[in-house]
């Protein structure tokens, strides 16, 4: 028998230490596990509503061309994102997932020798495509669950090449200022590419618009990433994309795969684009969602993050994970959230009035008995 220890061996450095993204079980396998029947899944802000009807019906007449690659260039959609935010197509990469957008950025523009800041409990993904290529990160300690935006300023050396930020952040869903991020962004050095992952954009629901997309005309160094998996719910497509400078889509198209979306995802995400009503819908099941939430969260004496995105995490006062396991076993699947160093915490993402309803009975009854 061959030692096998030897092929982790030869494997770079970064990834010899990368601790895997942990992704959930299939619903179908833990239902047959817990013997349960009505699984209700409130873990990883996918739309309760599911994909709108134009969605799916765009989806159904691609079915005919399934043989055929997929338009690589993504021609129609970044049309129809151009036309939507006002820019030009060649500020536009599309990503398999804003995910893919995230590791583009990381193999584009990192080597071994250089830094990324990011905040504490921001986003999983974060780190590991900043390990994935042997970069250094710098973790910088977060200020009330959020970016410390000036902390992380400071931070900045002639090391650093990326800056993550996720405005609103998960799992924390805090939000920070337009014009604070507008200032942070500004005071970045012109060597260092400022990523600022808006995934929840749509959800974000102030007094304040969110106007990034305005700021790309006076920074050539920022991407913003936004994705179809969360409000759009299309998750199981994979389609996020980049909205940059034409330098940066430049140099993010010179290292993705040719067809890295598929022809279903890009038609879905078109049609999906035009649905302003599926998207409202969508918009005020997660207000009034949140609010039932929090609500419940206040008659058990509980205190929680407050959240801009369609997920909010509460604080148990109490190690969060046995309350996830008891939650598992009622058939309610959560997140929790303590490889964010949030041990006391679980990250409920909102979901229609009757799960919201099922999850809050099922926690009142475990709290109950703990
Ligand atoms: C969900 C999420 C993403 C997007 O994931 P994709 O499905 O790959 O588009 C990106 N950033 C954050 C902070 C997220 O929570």
């Amino acid at each position: 028998m061959k030692n096998t220890n030897t092929i982790y061996s030869l494997a770079v450095a970064g990834v010899q230490q990368l601790i895997p993204y942990k992704a959930g079980k299939p619903i179908e396998e833990l239902e047959r596990e817990l013997g349960l029947t009505q699984i209700i899944k409130l873990a990883s802000n996918e739309n309760p509503l599911g994909p709108g009807k134009k969605a799916l019906e765009a989806i159904q007449s691609a079915l005919a061309e399934l043989a055929l690659y997929p338009d690589g260039s993504g021609f129609h959609l970044k049309h129809a994102l151009a036309e939507k935010y006002a820019l030009n197509a060649d500020q536009i990469t599309l990503g398999n997932g804003s995910n893919e957008i995230l590791e583009l950025v990381a193999r584009a523009f990192l080597t071994p020798e250089l830094e990324v800041v990011f905040s504490q409990h921001a986003f999983a993904v974060y780190p590991i495509v900043t390990q994935a290529v042997g970069a250094t990160a710098v973790v910088i300690p977060a200020l009330h669950y959020g970016h410390d935006l000036e902390a992380m300023l400071q931070a900045v050396t002639e090391k650093t090449r990326l800056v993550f930020i996720a405005n609103p952040n998960n799992p924390t869903g805090t939000l920070l200022t337009q014009a604070s991020l507008e200032q942070f962004i500004g005071a970045l050095p012109d060597t260092v590419v400022c990523v600022l992952d808006e995934a929840y954009f749509e959800f974000v629901n102030t007094v304040e618009t969110v106007n990034s997309i305005g700021w790309l005309k006076k920074f050539p160094n920022l991407i913003i990433t936004r994705t179809f998996s969360k409000a759009y719910g299309l998750a199981g497509l994979r389609v996020g994309y980049g909205l940059s400078s034409p330098e940066i889509a430049d140099i993010l198209n010179r290292v993705r795969q040719p067809f890295n979306n598929n022809s279903l995802a890009l038609a879905a995400a078109k049609a999906a684009l035009a649905d302003d009503e599926h998207l409202q819908r969508t918009i005020s099941n997660n207000t009034q969602g949140m609010q039932q939430l929090t609500e419940g969260f206040k008659s058990l004496g509980l205190e929680w993050i407050p959240s801009a995105g369609n997920f909010v995490s509460v604080d148990l006062k109490r190690a969060g994970q046995p309350i996830y396991e008891a939650l598992l076993r009622k058939g309610v699947i959560v997140r929790p959230v303590g490889n964010y160093e949030l041990p006391n915490h679980l990250r409920i993402s909102i979901g229609t009035h009757a799960e919201n309803e099922l999850f809050l009975q099922a926690l009142t009854d475990i709290l109950a008995h703990v």
